[in-house]
C-alpha cells in the first residue's frame, strides 16, 4: 500500500493502519454514538475511524502522537467542523477536560496495559469504549477465573464495567499487517458499580496485593504486601486464602475486601487515642 505524502509507518509507535471500510463501519457502530456524544479517539492514524466519528458525534477529539500524521488527518477531516486533532501522548493527556466521552481506539501493542490503567483511572469520564488490540489484551478484559489472561485488571474492570467480545479482525485488514489477529471488545460502564457497599480504592488495593506474585497464595501475598501477619489474615475471613488470586471470582474479592475492612476498623480502634 502507498501511504499519503510518502509516509513511512513507525513500528515503535505500533503503526498498523486499518484498511477495511466495512470493519471501520462496524467498530464505529459498536460505540453506539448519539448525536450529543463526544468521542475521544486513541491514535487516530490515517483517520479511517475519525471521519466516520465526525459524521456521527457532536465533537471528536482525535489524539495522535505522531506529528507527521497531523497534516494527513487535517486533510482527511477538512470538511468537518467538529474535529479537534490533538498531537499528544494519550497517556499524558488530561482526559477530564473533555467532559463525558465515548472512547475508541485500535490500540498499539506496547501501550495496551497502560491504556487499560488510564481507562480505570478516568472511569468517571467515559461510559463506553470500543478497543481493538492483540488477543492477550482482550483476554485480560474477558477472562473468567482460572482462565488464561485472568489478572487484577480483569477483576478491577469487572467492578465498573461489562465487557463483550465483538469480532476477531484478521491481520490482513491492517497495513503494514501485524503478525497477529486482533480482537475488538466493547466495554460498557455498569449503571452502578457491581458492589456499592465497598469503595473502589480499598477493593483495588486488596485485589492488586493478592495478585502481586501470582504463584503465591493470596494469604502469602497479603501478608507480604500489606505487612500483616499471615495468621491474622487467615483468621480474617471464611474464604480459603490458601488459593491463588487467579482462582478468585470478583464476588469473592468483594467479600475479602469487606472482611479486610473489619481488620482496618480494628486497627483504627486500637490506635484511637
Ligand atoms: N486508528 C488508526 C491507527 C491505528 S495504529 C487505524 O485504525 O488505522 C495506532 C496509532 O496510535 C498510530 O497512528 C500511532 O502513531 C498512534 N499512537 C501510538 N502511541 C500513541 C500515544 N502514546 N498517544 C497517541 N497516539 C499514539
Amino acid at each position: 500500500m502507498i501511504f499519503p505524502n510518502g509516509f513511512k509507518p513507525k513500528k515503535s509507535l505500533g503503526q498498523s493502519f486499518l484498511i477495511s471500510d466495512k470493519i471501520a463501519d462496524r467498530l464505529v457502530n459498536a460505540l453506539e454514538i448519539q448525536s450529543a456524544d463526544n468521542v475521544l479517539e486513541i491514535g487516530a492514524g490515517l483517520g479511517i475511524l475519525t471521519t466516520r466519528l465526525c459524521r456521527r458525534a457532536r465533537n471528536v477529539y482525535a489524539i495522535e502522537i505522531d506529528k507527521r500524521l497531523v497534516p494527513i488527518l487535517q486533510d482527511k477531516t477538512k470538511d468537518f467542523r467538529n474535529i479537534e486533532i490533538i498531537n499528544e501522548d494519550i497517556l499524558k493527556l488530561d482526559w477530564q477536560k473533555f467532559g463525558k466521552l465515548k472512547i475508541i481506539g485500535n490500540i498499539p501493542y506496547n501501550l495496551s496495559t497502560e491504556i487499560l490503567l488510564k481507562l480505570l483511572e478516568c472511569i468517571n469520564v467515559w461510559d463506553i469504549a470500543v478497543l481493538t488490540a492483540q488477543r492477550e489484551l482482550t483476554y485480560k478484559l474477558l477472562a473468567l477465573p482460572g482462565k488464561s489472561g485472568y489478572c487484577a485488571t480483569t477483576v478491577l474492570f469487572d467492578f465498573y464495567t461489562e465487557r463483550k467480545r465483538l469480532w476477531p479482525i484478521p491481520a490482513s485488514s491492517f497495513r503494514p499487517s501485524p503478525n497477529i489477529t486482533s480482537i475488538s471488545v466493547q466495554i460498557k460502564k455498569r449503571p452502578s458499580p457491581l458492589f456499592t457497599d465497598i469503595g473502589f480504592d480499598i477493593f483495588s488495593e486488596v485485589v492488586r496485593a493478592s495478585f502481586k506474585q501470582p504463584r503465591k497464595t493470596i494469604a502469602n501475598n497479603l501478608s507480604l504486601f500489606l505487612n500483616i501477619e499471615k495468621t491474622r489474615i487467615l483468621q480474617l475471613t471464611k474464604l480459603d486464602l490458601n488459593r491463588r488470586a487467579e482462582t478468585f471470582s470478583t464476588i469473592e474479592f468483594c467479600q475479602l475486601t469487606k472482611d479486610f475492612m473489619k481488620i482496618i476498623q480494628i486497627f483504627d480502634e486500637t490506635y484511637k487515642i
